[in-house]
């Protein structure tokens, strides 16, 4: 098949860790490899961020990184993106109705993305699958008046859910919101990611440990629904331990960035300022030396639709304290790979962190029963099949000119 992926902002090539650059990123450039794998011609849709970026750039892994022009060549939030869609649309939709190259599905990551997707794939009558990765309507609950997003996001959703052919949840709990959005139960499948098994084991090396104090790791682009300040405030109940946090831009400008300086604020005045340490953002390839080097890696969100870093540490063999949120609460088993712990309640989180860095055995136990769940259920070329047999199950439906040939 060909499948031309969509993924407005997040481009698999992209640096992470920064404030739009994270999960979705790995997400898609994981799920075209493995498809790539699978004998598909797979190519990804981004926008052009940069003047110096080529017009198309092959992945290695099989997989073609088109750049399509569409707003300035430079750096925007996401924010800023959807007045640039109709532009996003049309430039693909020219290239697929002038070359010899037009998809047989299309698969929209993100919101703006299934704008574009829809738009462009009518032209050349390929059917559409849609991830959200993130849903308005839940940024909206937990953020209130901070949501930046465009207003019109929710009910775009709405619109995207009703000309999409399948909507994709990463987790159980994301089918009820999409339900509660107005989608079709039998529209809804639930496909989660998978972690990167060659990259993410718990054999390899370790980056080095603070002598005398145990180590609890945290991932994340640093934004307030992380829960960092949270985590800050639990490491009080914590004695002897370190947080260390990865994420953000990278270390040298840690220094300007707000939000890091923030949470440096907040650690001196909790009085755990000596015990937090923020690292900046990581190369994805060194992040298993991260996870390899901690005691527990701690995740807090607020809410979480999937939440990939807590399962990379898993397929490290590393326990996971984590808040029962989104994702989080398919993948981390409370009690047997994990503990799973109301989110903003930094007395709750504290407990289940010291009482976790307490007892070893629990540890390991729960180590061994992660790597055990990340290796049998999250791989992803278990997702990419199951996507594949989406792919094949829409096209007959969707596109009646094949069924008569046929
Ligand atoms: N990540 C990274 N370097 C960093 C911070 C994060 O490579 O400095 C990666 C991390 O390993 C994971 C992704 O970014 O693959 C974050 O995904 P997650 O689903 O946890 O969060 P999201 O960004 O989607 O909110």
């Amino acid at each position: 098949m060909r499948i031309a992926m969509i993924s407005e902002h997040a481009s698999p090539l992209a640096a992470l860790g920064g404030a739009d650059a994270g999960g979705q990123n790995t997400h898609v450039a994981e799920l075209s490899a493995a498809m790539a794998g699978l004998g598909h011609d797979v190519r990804v849709y981004t926008r052009r961020d940069d003047t110096d970026l080529p017009a198309e750039v092959g992945t290695g892994d099989g997989v073609t990184v088109v750049h399509v022009p569409a707003g300035p060549a430079e750096a925007l939030t996401k924010d800023e993106l959807l007045p640039h869609m109709g532009v996003f649309a049309r430039w693909m939709a020219g290239q697929w109705l002038a070359g010899d190259w037009a998809p047989d599905v299309v698969h929209a990551h993100f919101w703006m993305s299934g704008l574009a997707a829809v738009e462009a794939a009518r032209h050349v009558d390929a059917p559409v699958v849609q991830t959200f990765h993130a849903l308005g309507s839940v940024k909206r609950r937990h953020q209130g008046a901070q949501d930046t997003s465009p207003a019109v996001r929710v009910s775009a959703e709405r619109a995207i859910c009703r000309s999409v052919g399948r909507v994709v949840a990463q987790c159980t709990d994301e089918v009820a919101e999409l339900v509660r959005l107005g989608v079709r139960r039998s529209k809804i499948i639930v496909v989660p990611s998978g972690v990167n098994q060659r990259r993410f084991t718990p054999d390899g090396p370790a980056v080095d440990r603070t002598p005398g104090l145990r180590r609890l790791l945290t991932v994340g682009r640093l934004v307030p629904r992380k829960g960092f300040e949270e985590i800050i405030h639990a490491l009080r109940y914590v004695p002897d331990a370190e947080c260390v946090i990865v994420g953000g831009p990278p270390a040298a400008e840690l220094a300007a960035d707000p939000y890091a300086r923030h949470l440096t604020r907040l650690a001196a005045t909790a009085g755990v300022a000596d015990r937090v340490r923020l690292a900046g953002a990581v190369p994805a390839a060194d992040m298993a030396a991260w996870y390899r080097s901690a005691d527990a890696v701690v995740a807090a969100p607020w809410y979480e639709p999937f939440g990939l870093t807590p399962l990379e540490a898993m397929a490290c063999g590393v326990p996971v304290v984590a808040t029962a949120v989104g994702g989080l609460t398919d993948t981390v088993v409370d009690g047997v790979t994990g503990d799973l712990v109301p989110p903003r309640d930094p007395r709750r989180l504290g407990a289940a962190m010291r009482g976790l860095l307490d007892d070893g055995m629990r540890r390991l136990a729960y180590g061994a029963a992660a790597l055990d769940r990340a290796r049998q259920c999250y791989h992803w070329s278990r997702t990419a099949a199951r996507l594949e047999a989406v792919y094949r199950d829409l096209r007959p439906a969707t596109r009646p000119s094949e069924v008569l040939a046929g």
